[in-house]
């Protein structure tokens, strides 16, 4: 931590200063300049980082030099972590793109949709249980049923689960089923919700709030890891704006900040982002190209019947189109995919 003082600083300011630091365990380093005293401190800076400094006369600026978040720096982890659901591993060499219905709207079209998305590469199956819509006069999903359905799914075409939880009170019933527990934009900063998935040893896809920052992503991240569950995926699905000619803004360059800052798989949801099907292509080719680790795709049987999302939904054939038309950019990128 790195303490600026203000101005005119007085010796009694100083030595308070420095006092109030010493007394956490730190060490000081005073260095005089020519306008301004800066007190370096050495040491552990949690012991500092929730100490309201800016409240103690003469200080005018404190700098943090590491950050906020530990386990899930690539500080603290070099090497890139791995994820692996039901044998599936995410965040090695294979861009690995998980895809279905946004909602389980019944087992025939699940079934199909897993079936199509797996001929054309897909490794894992997505298909929302418990919706979290902005109206609540929209259809919220089918909950238990849902479930049941995503696993005789898996057993028919062995691809894993991946399900969104809402709630503290369904984390042990969704866990029982998934394979991967999906925390939803809207939910990213649910502390309690954050807590309770990291005392599993489940994979967790957690996606970006549309108001958050990187910080705050990876805080979130930091929330569930520090439970003692490592084992998060982010994703990057858009973050609202001032521009209404998408559903959302996609944020490319935080997949790239993303995979400088921690060593936590990424993927990027264009379905989301764009919130138009025309839109899917594009991005996903763009996430992979700044080095996405893999995709979340909206996919259902018939989009214009589609419950929910069915604008961002691919039809079969935009599917298999998507999926070939990647190639070529997952090999620019140095990648594989199956
Ligand atoms: C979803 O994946 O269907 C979903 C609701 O996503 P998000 O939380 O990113 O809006
Ligand atoms: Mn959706």
């Amino acid at each position: 931590m790195i303490i600026v003082t203000r101005k005119g600083v007085t010796p009694e300011e100083l030595d308070h200063i420095r006092e109030r630091v010493e007394s956490l365990g730190l060490q000081t380093h005073v260095s005089r300049g020519e306008h301004r005293t800066i007190v370096g401190c050495v040491g552990d800076e949690d012991l500092l980082r929730h100490v309201p400094l800016l409240s103690i006369p003469g200080i005018e600026a404190v700098h943090p030099v590491l950050k906020p978040y530990k386990l899930a720096s690539r500080d603290f982890v070099p090497e890139a972590t791995r994820v692996t659901l039901g044998g599936v591993e995410i965040g090695g060499e294979e861009v690995v793109t998980i895809a279905g219905p946004c909602s389980v709207e019944g087992k025939d079209m699940l079934e199909r949709t897993a079936h199509h998305v797996k001929t054309h590469g897909a490794r894992a199956i997505r298909g929302g249980a418990f919706k979290p819509r902005s109206s609540p006069y929209s259809f919220q999903g089918m909950g238990e049923d849902a479930l049941k359905i995503l696993a005789e799914v898996r057993s028919a075409t062995g691809l894993p689960i991946v399900t969104e939880v809402m709630d503290t009170r369904q984390v042990d019933l969704v866990a029982s089923y998934a394979d991967m527990l999906q925390i939803g934009a809207r939910n990213m900063q649910n502390y309690s919700l954050l807590t309770e998935v990291g005392r599993l040893q489940r994979p967790v896809l957690l996606k970006r709030g549309m108001a958050a920052t990187v910080q705050d992503l990876l805080l979130a991240a930091e929330y569930i890891m520090s439970q003692g569950n490592p084992h998060v995926v982010l994703c990057e699905r858009g973050i609202r704006t001032f521009g209404t000619a998408t559903r959302n803004t996609f944020d490319l360059a935080a997949i790239p900040v993303l995979k400088r800052e921690t060593h936590l798989p990424v993927l990027a949801d264009p379905s989301h982002a764009g919130g138009r099907r025309d839109l899917v292509a594009p991005l996903a080719y763009a996430a992979i190209a700044a080095g996405a680790d893999g995709l979340l795709i909206e996919v259902h049987p018939n989009p214009e019947t589609a419950t929910s999302d069915g604008e961002q939904s691919l039809d079969f054939s935009e599917f298999e189109t998507l999926m070939a038309t990647l190639r070529p950019f997952v090999a620019a990128a140095g990648r594989t995919m199956s």
